[in-house]
């Protein structure tokens, strides 16, 4: 798979990234053994970086992977912390379970905050000393709101932006698809990485993966996309279609033919409420003591999922 050029970070990258998230936990649920091989069959077709987070708790996964591979891979991980000492404990964390010396790409993961770069200050400020001491080779920003895209151009600390994209813009915070799109033309004119998230918004767009993948890898100032990826019939397919080859249109239709929804199991259900501050897109609310999803809204990206203490919400 052809390479290109992370912005001036340096790196250089597959444009199709292995989004790590729905193997994890917090979706599939699949073992460690059985996600690493899944990522080793990646990254020995060509795809040489993983997307993965603190939240998505699959540092295993990506262990196995790695082990024994003698190919360079690049991975970014991100921090959700607000404050600097949870922030380095993550990171630790990351270099510990994931069994590396470094990592090449540590996002602030802030999808929420409309300006991190005040309001997570003290967190960008302590991964820039993990910079300086050779923990992590580039700070970045993960987010979903066009305003902090377009700060984040101006700002000498941040080298990679991770912002979340689909050609209906679900799940953008403040504006529409195409004001995100001259968000990230304008970050990118200004030398930072751009690989985008949500492509396919967390499987609500499935039923035209094509479509929706194509439209943002041809955005002005996109390098790469996060794509999260469950099988090697999917892994092929994209590998294909991110290289330019020729589709097997009968295999793209079983894909797109695949549904996903949030599952939240209202018997167990305690109406506790937590689970509805963890959405990045207000899709939850408590109705008659039960939590409820309003699909329009949903992503589908699993991280109420994480803030339930009665373990009853997944991504199925
Ligand atoms: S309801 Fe859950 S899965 Fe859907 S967008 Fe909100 S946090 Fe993500
Ligand atoms: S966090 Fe879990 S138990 Fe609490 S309201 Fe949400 S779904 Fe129900």
């Amino acid at each position: 798979m052809k390479k290109v050029l992370l912005g001036s970070t340096g790196m250089e990258v597959s444009p199709l990234i292995f989004g790590s998230l729905p193997m994890g936990p917090l979706q599939a649920a699949k073992p460690p053994e059985e996600g690493g091989r899944l990522i080793r069959y990646a990254l020995e077709r060509g795809i040489n970086m993983i997307d993965t987070a603190e939240l998505y708790e699959n540092y295993g996964h990506i262990r196995e992977a790695l082990a024994g591979y003698r190919g360079r891979c690049y991975l970014a991980s991100k921090t959700h912390a607000s404050d600097p000492e949870t922030a380095r404990k993550h990171v630790e964390r990351a270099l510990r379970e994931l069994a590396v010396d470094h990592l090449d790409v540590v996002h602030v993961h802030a999808a929420r905050i409309a300006d991190p770069l005040v309001e997570r200050r003290s967190v960008i400020d302590v991964l820039l000393q993990m910079r300086e001491e050779g923990k992590i080779a580039h700070v970045g920003l993960s987010s979903h709101y066009i305003c902090a895209v377009r700060k984040a151009a101006a700002s000498p600390d941040i080298a990679v932006v991770h912002p979340l994209i689909n050609h209906r813009g679900m799940g953008i915070l403040d504006g529409t698809a195409e004001q995100m799109a001259a968000a990230i033309a304008e970050v990118a004119e200004a030398g930072k990485g751009v690989y985008a998230m949500k492509a396919l918004a967390g499987g609500n767009l499935i039923g035209e993966a094509r479509m929706s993948l194509s439209y943002v890898l041809g955005l002005a100032g996109v390098h790469g996309v996060a794509v999260g990826m469950l099988s090697e019939r999917e892994v092929d397919a994209n590998i294909a279609l991110f290289s330019g080859a020729e589709l097997d249109p009968a295999q793209w239709e079983t894909l797109e033919s695949g549904r996903r929804q949030l599952k939240i199991m209202e018997r167990f259900c305690k109406g506790c409420g937590a689970c509805v501050p963890a959405c990045t897109n207000f899709a939850l609310s408590l109705v008659d003591g039960k939590a409820r999803v309003d699909e329009q809204r949903c992503i589908l990206c699993g991280y109420c999922a994480a803030a339930c203490p009665e373990f009853i919400i997944r991504v199925v």
